[in-house]
């Protein structure tokens, strides 16, 4: 393994800090934080990304990539995860795009990846439901066929982005009669379709980041169908991420780490600056994400190597969650009374990061996969352990 990125690795990721420089706010933190102009900000920085070609860089150059290898892509990620850059992330990208790729028809690669290189169309996941979790293939939502069309029926829930959404990449029952696995098929749905009803749920950071989707009687084209009837599920599982080391974590992380480490280096209180407790707080959530990063770099340099990550992956997933939890957790004791304190306060440290970060952070241990999930993989996977 080779602990250095290249010279030519470097100097890419000085031009994205640059991109960054320019584009960015001064003194931006990702909008979660009451900046003026957060909302026009997204949008902006997707259509010069997608200008750059960098939205979906690592896509073949046939479908409006760069065909940029994997390093690369980690390190865009890195930087912008680092700025709290918006609009460098899409699930059309990181798998509906991959899917189409991979199952689509000639037709449906013209129809639905310009769109997603473009940044034009936004894509949300329509996997998870009330009874279909961690247990995916038990997914109940119904697709029958009809003439030309299939009618879906059923709930989706805890869908990211759906209320921003113009298309779903849904995967539904078409095979009641099939063991689980065995009957499940994907398909694109315009969300604007009469009978799909979207209806946000807000989070206890009072965001409403998912939502549920509700399906009546909804009818789409077969030509929607990706792939093959009843294959859907195993369409879901080949067609991963892009890059799936979870840098992200790692990076947004080190930027909170650093300015916890600021707000202890200035504390007027030389007690405080002097604190055994803290610094020993501090110096485990260094070692952490020293450790972190390391386990994340791990992942594009094994796909660089033609490897597929598999376990590793998750292991880096159920670190970086956790990791951001206990960072967390950190800053609001380090800060306090004032750590609780929510962004609109004009009291709130750090314009209310921590008190954000910790009650956002709960559940990314949930999200994509949760920690138990991920453990179970890492046993059977990468331990050998019986299922
Ligand atoms: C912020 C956020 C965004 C999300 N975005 C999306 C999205 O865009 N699209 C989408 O489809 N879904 C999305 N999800 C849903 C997410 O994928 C599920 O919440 C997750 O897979 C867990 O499923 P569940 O909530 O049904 O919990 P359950 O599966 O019911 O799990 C309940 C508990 O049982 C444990 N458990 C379950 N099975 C096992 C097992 N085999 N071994 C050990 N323990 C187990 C779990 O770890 C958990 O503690 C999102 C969730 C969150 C929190």
């Amino acid at each position: 393994m080779d602990f250095t990125f290249s010279d030519e690795e470097e100097k890419f990721r000085e031009e994205v800090r640059e991109f960054l420089r320019q584009e960015l706010p001064a003194d931006w933190d990702g909008g979660a934080y009451g900046e003026e102009g957060a909302e026009e900000v997204g949008p902006r920085i997707t259509k010069k990304l997608a200008e750059r070609k960098w939205l979906a860089m690592a896509w073949p150059k046939e479908y409006g990539g760069l065909g940029a290898p994997h390093m690369r892509q980690l390190i865009y990620n890195e930087e912008m995860s680092y700025n709290a850059a918006p609009g460098g992330y899409s699930m059309g990208v990181a798998w509906v795009g991959p899917a189409v790729m991979l199952y689509g028809s000639e037709d449906q690669k013209q129809r639905f990846l310009p769109g997603i290189t473009s940044g034009e169309d936004v894509w949300c996941t329509l996997y998870s439901e009330p009874e279909a979790g961690s247990d995916l293939a038990a997914l109940q939502t119904r697709a029958v066929q009809d003439g030309d069309d299939f009618v879906i029926n059923g709930q989706k829930i805890w869908t990211s982005g759906a209320q921003r959404s113009d298309w779903g990449w849904l995967a539904a029952r078409t095979d009641p009669e099939a063991p689980k696995h065995k009957g499940i098929t994907t398909f694109a749905v315009k969300m604007d379709t009469p009978g799909v009803t979207v209806r946000p749920l807000v989070n206890m950071a009072g965001q409403s980041g998912f939502s549920e989707v509700f399906f009546e009687n909804v009818r789409i084209p077969k030509d929607n169908l990706v792939g093959e009837l009843n294959r859907g599920w195993y369409q879901v599982a080949v067609a991963l991420d892009f890059e799936r080391s979870g840098i992200q974590a790692y990076a947004g992380g080190r930027r909170t780490l650093e300015r916890l480490v600021e707000f202890v280096q200035e504390h007027p209180d030389e007690t405080v600056r002097r604190n055994p407790a803290i610094r020993n707080r501090l110096a485990d959530r260094a070692i952490e994400l020293a450790a972190g990063t390391n386990i994340a770099y791990r992942i594009p340099w094994m796909q660089s190597k033609g490897l597929i990550p598999n376990y590793e992956a998750s292991i880096s997933k159920l670190y970086g969650s956790e990791f951001s939890q206990r960072l967390a957790l950190t800053g609001v004791q380090l800060l306090g009374m004032y750590g609780g304190l929510e962004p609109e306060s004009k009291w709130a440290p750090m314009k209310g990061r921590l008190e954000r970060s910790y009650l956002q952070a709960v559940s990314s241990t949930i999200a994509a996969g949760t920690s138990e999930v991920q453990r179970g993989i890492i046993a059977t996977r990468g331990l050998g352990l019986p299922r």
